[in-house]
Parts: structure tokens; sequence; C-alpha cells
């Protein structure tokens, strides 16, 4: 990407107030929102910014249908949606909540999967929205079944609650698509983007539908930073590249190839479980702890990451050959032999 930062740097314009609209961002929500639903898009600068954005942008909705009693949320456990007072509240991890209570109240934490659970929460009347990454990434590597992502949509309909995708780590080609909730054929009310975005530069961003989108109105969000001309510039570049069909499907079957090589170390070595993911995504599930296995491959030239206790973590660059993918794989079995 240093070329579209070199391009952006040249055009001269870094930053303007909020209260101006420049091309790079409109051009921006353009390409986001051709690949991925009708919506409106708020730029904003990380991850967490853009769930708590989310947040405020369900209860406004909610608000401005009458349903004042909607303020509740849904999460799941295994969740992880950042480390700010609202996101923490829905990120089910005891240690990173733990010395910040009281976090924001009404939010519910139920296992993925359990339908009746989600239903009989709606049925209360009090929550505004669902939210959930389609792959739970800190959480151990965890693709959610994509039939509990389509009932989570009608559930949501039938109940008047909207369904929140947190794609900040699955999102923007990892796993093969564009989105990760493509997989499943699902579409969300937001979406939270951030990680990728601005290819190393600190963006993030939210879908919302029009009808949640309008709900907000001018004062009601702000941020000094988000969709600057210069990340949003890098950020057009970046979406480009991935958006490409080409591009990701070269993903997919590199994400195959990976998966595959995954699958025979396992059968190989004594004390891997399981291997779960999607695309670049993946997960080696240890019988044992995770930690010193991610600081041998350290030691040897392999930069990957625990996911909770007991799972390696996978995050390859989108563009790794085959090659780097196997020689990564067999650097990951001298760590584990
Ligand atoms: N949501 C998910 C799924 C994440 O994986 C992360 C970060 O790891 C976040 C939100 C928070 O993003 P940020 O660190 O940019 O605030």
């Amino acid at each position: 990407m240093a070329h579209a930062l070199r391009d952006a740097l040249e055009c001269g314009l870094i930053h303007t107030s909020n209260l101006f609209a420049t091309r790079p961002a409109l051009e921006l929500a353009r390409a986001l929102v051709a690949g991925a639903f009708p919506s409106k898009v708020f730029f904003c600068n990380s991850g967490a910014e853009a769930n708590e954005a989310a947040m405020k942008f369900s209860r406004r909705w909610a608000r401005a249908a009458g349903a004042e009693e909607k303020t509740g949320f849904i999460a799941f456990r295994g969740s992880f949606h950042g480390r700010l007072m609202g996101s923490l509240a829905v990120t089910d991890r005891e240690a990173y909540q733990a010395p910040f209570r009281p976090l924001m109240p009404g939010v519910h934490f139920l296992d993925v999967g359990d339908r009746a659970g989600v239903e009989a929460l709606l049925a209360t009347g009090a929550v505004a929205a669902v939210f959930i990454e389609p792959v739970q990434g800190e959480g151990g590597v965890f693709p959610v079944p994509f039939g509990f992502l389509r009932e989570l949509r009608a559930l949501c309909d039938a109940h008047g609650s909207l369904l929140i995708f947190d794609e900040v780590q699955c999102g923007l080609g990892r796993t093969g698509r564009l989105f990760a909730h493509q997989h499943a054929s699902v579409t969300p009310d937001l979406m939270t983007l951030a990680k990728p975005l601005a290819g190393g530069l600190p963006m993030g961003a939210v879908l919302a539908a029009p009808a949640v989108a309008d709900a907000m109105k001018p004062g009601d969000h702000g941020t000094t930073f988000g969709g600057g001309p210069l990340v949003a510039s890098v950020a057009l570049a970046v979406v480009r590249t991935l958006s490409d069909p080409g591009f990701l499907e070269g993903v997919a079957q590199r994400g195959g190839v990976l998966r595959d090589a995954l699958e025979a170390l396992r059968a190989r070595v004594p004390g891997v479980r399981e291997v779960r993911g999607l695309g670049l995504l993946q997960g080696v599930v240890l019988e044992g702890e995770a930690a010193p296995v991610v600081a041998r491959c350290r030691e040897l030239g392999l930069l990957v990451v625990s996911a909770g206790p007991n799972v390696v973590r996978l995050l390859p660059p989108l563009v790794a050959s085959e090659e780097e993918l196997e020689t990564g794989t067999a650097l990951l079995e001298a760590s584990l032999t």
C-alpha cells in the first residue's frame, strides 16, 4: 500500500474537519457498500470505536421507532468486541472486564447456537440488537454455524431488533469472501470493520442499513479524525484490491491449502485436537497450552498468536504464497514436536 500512501501524501490534504465531505471518503464508502449491502457508512478510528458507534446507532434507531425500552444487547460466549466501556461490556472475557466494573448494563451473554435463549430474550422487547462475530477470533477461531446466523436474522426480524455483525477480524477478504457473513447468505443491519481497512493506518467503519442510519441526526455522533482524506485514500486502494474476485478466489484457494496442511499436521502430531476456521483465519486447537507453542514459533521465525488458552491462531498475510503457507506449517510442526 506504499504507493497509495505516497499518492495520498502528494495530494497534500491530510486532514479536514469532519464538517466537510472529501472525495476519498465518499469513494471509499461507495466501494464498501458496493461489496456489502445497501447501507450508509460512518468512519472512525478503530474496531472498538466502530462497535461503540453500532451500539449508539441501535439505541437511536429503537428510540426513533418509539421503542424506548429496547436498550439491551445480546452477545455470545467467546465474543470479543473491543476494550472501550460499551464494547468491553459485550466482550465475554472475565479478565478484561473485572478491573473495570461496573460496565454498561443490559448485556446478556448466551451460547452460540442457543436459539431458544435468543428468542426468549428478544421476546422481552428489551433488546436493541444482537451482536456477533461471524467467525469468533479471540474466542478461539470459531466459525459460527451459518444456520445459526440465518436463525438470528429471522429472530431479529420477527421481534424488531437489529443484527450486528462484527467483522473487524474476519471481514475484508480474510475468509475468502469480501465479508465472512456472505458465506452464510445472510445480511446484517449493521456491520463493523477495522483492522486491515486502511492497510495498517488506524481506521474503522460502520455500515448501517438506511433505516438505522437515518435515525441518527446531526450531532448525535461524531469523531475528529474518522474518514480523513489520507487514511480514506489508502483504504480505498485496500478495498479495491480486496474486492477483486480473482484476489478473493486466491485467498479461498490458499486457505484450502493451509487447511489441508494443518489437517495433515493434526493427523501426524499428537496433542493437536482440532483444526477449525475459514479461509486464511485458522485455529489449531491443542490438548495443552498455546502460549509455549506461540513462543517457540516466534523463536523459529513464525509469528502466530493464541486465541484463548489452547488455540494457536494463524492469520497469514492474504498474499502469502502456497509455499510460504507450507513453510509456516512446517515451522508450527517443529514448534509442536
Ligand atoms: N472486534 C473484533 C472481532 C476484534 O478482533 C477486535 C480486535 O482484536 C476488535 C473488535 C477491537 O478492535 P480495535 O483493537 O481496533 O479496537
